[in-house]
């Protein structure tokens, strides 16, 4: 067994591919690719293993779904049905929840340029809490719930200085990142709407970031925040009603560890990030208790509400990228920046995986059709745009990726291809670059039937909005 499958979910039968019992060729044939297909039952199983947070700390728990890593209705539905809340951030994301069934309580409305019309869809809808970003921001929802008569539940961003081993783009919790308040700035913002007829102060919110290798950074955000809310109540005697630490939980995208020792050591680490949530939270929750009990503030610590968002660990190993081989050709062999002289052409670009340009993601690649035979052969690997950078390697040659995938040999056009965990971060940030159709996406379900949630574009899509 290759150590990328996953018992129950990602198999190989007869030498093909199957997610949930499911044959992904025959899929691939019948929706043609690229076909992204996400997995309920995996789905839930990430959220269950999520859900284990709430036993291992001594005070209330919410868990929500960033929604931002995969918002189709039907992978929403899949969320909810799990019993799992909802983080959105943005009035599309909101509105797009409360379509897929969420009610306004199970919503957690983040964003750091919210307009008017958000802000009052939010507050009409009574969202559990919208995140504040500044003491401006602040203002715009106070005045909004005075003129709509309501009150808007709050919860304030803060921004500790926590560094996290991850990509740059991906750290969140720096004074030189462009989220959150400063905490004297939040401080003031309690101090000033304590008794605010309009406005909910209820709790505290950060966000270090995504794909952490380092379970530790629960524990220092855990402890900021607890410090924060000890110095809230002292100084303005309001008791805050959650924390909210955010998501950032990795994926292990190198499970399979064929290329392992091709990546940089920080590479590395960063990919093959493992630890278990709930782990890292008793960790986390054990120390602050600790210190909650020298500051005689155990009430304080026990009466909240601990919340997390997290959106990767929930969907990123849920989903699969069927991808056909369009086009092969051969480079000639002596060229030594070469380490293969066979190219595929897939068409699966960075049009709808952009984290392969932009952060030079990583994700594993086998034949669906041959999934059983051994990947010794080494191919170049690209995909179908009409740009230099569209290519499953480190065209910059700064050794970030692998500079060629392992395929069974003799691999031709017209080969259905798997690109793994490629469930978050992808369909959401896709484009219809180079006119390509956005792609359909196919949910395995949990009654055993798979079931299409997204039809791939039509021409007429292309120019839907041309004028
Ligand atoms: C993106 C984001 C998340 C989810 O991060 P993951 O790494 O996908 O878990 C959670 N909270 C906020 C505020 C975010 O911006």
């Amino acid at each position: 067994m290759s150590s990328w499958q996953i018992k129950d979910f990602l198999s190989v039968c007869e030498d093909r591919l199957h997610i949930d019992g499911h044959d992904a060729v025959a899929l691939a044939y019948e929706y043609g690719t690229p076909l992204f297909v996400y997995s309920e039952p995996r789905i839930r199983h990430n959220i269950e293993r999520l859900q284990k947070v709430g036993e291992n700390v001594g005070c209330a728990f919410k868990l929500c779904y960033a929604a931002k890593a995969m918002s189709t209705l039907g992978v929403l539905r899949a969320v909810r049905d799990a019993g799992c809340d909802l983080e959105v951030n943005s009035g599309g994301e909101l509105w797009k929840a409360l379509k897929a069934g969420f009610r306004g309580d199970q919503l957690n409305f983040n964003g750091l340029s919210k307009e008017g019309w958000e802000i009052e869809l939010a507050i009409e809808n009574g969202v559990y809490a919208i995140q504040v970003d500044s003491l401006y921001e602040l203002s715009l929802i106070d005045e909004t719930a005075k003129r709509l008569g309501k009150k808007a539940n709050v919860s304030l961003r803060l921004v500790p200085e926590i560094e996290s081993a991850t990509h740059s783009g991906l750290q969140t919790a720096l004074l030189t990142s462009k989220f959150g308040m400063m905490p004297d700035e939040a401080f003031g913002a309690f101090a000033k709407y304590k008794d605010s007829e309009y406005i909910n102060l209820n709790g505290i919110h950060l966000h270090v970031g995504s794909q952490n290798p380092s379970p530790m950074v629960y524990t220092q955000a855990f402890d900021e925040m607890f410090e924060s809310l000890l110095r809230i109540h002292r100084e303005t005697g309001i008791r805050l009603r959650h924390i909210n630490l955010g998501g950032g939980f990795p994926v292990n995208y190198l499970r399979d560890g064929s290329h392992t020792s091709e990546f940089p050591a920080e590479q590395r680490k960063m990919f093959a990030a493992d630890f278990e949530p709930a782990e890292a939270m008793r960790t986390a929750w054990a120390e602050v208790r600790k210190k909650a009990e020298a500051e005689n503030a155990i009430e304080l610590l026990e009466g909240i509400t601990l919340l997390l968002e997290p959106g990767r660990s929930i969907i990123a190993d849920a989903a699969i990228c069927l991808t056909t081989v369009r086009n092969a050709k051969q480079r000639p062999t002596d060229d030594r920046r070469l380490t293969s002289d066979r190219w595929l052409l897939t068409d699966a670009g960075f049009n709808i995986l952009l984290s392969m340009e932009t952060y030079k993601w990583y994700y594993h690649l086998i034949s669906a059709e041959r999934a059983g035979e051994p990947h010794e052969t080494p191919y170049k690997l690209a995909g179908p745009l009409c740009d230099g950078g569209d290519v499953y390697f480190d065209i910059e040659g700064e050794g970030r990726l692998p500079d060629h995938r392992l395929l069974p040999e003799n691999v031709e056009p017209g080969e259905v291809l798997a690109l793994l965990n490629c469930g978050a971060y992808s369909l959401a940030q896709a484009s219809q670059y180079n006119a390509r159709f956005l792609p359909p996406v196919v949910l395995t379900k949990t009654d055993g039937t798979a079931e299409l949630i997204r039809r791939r574009d039509t021409f007429e899509d292309l120019i839907g909005n041309d004028l």
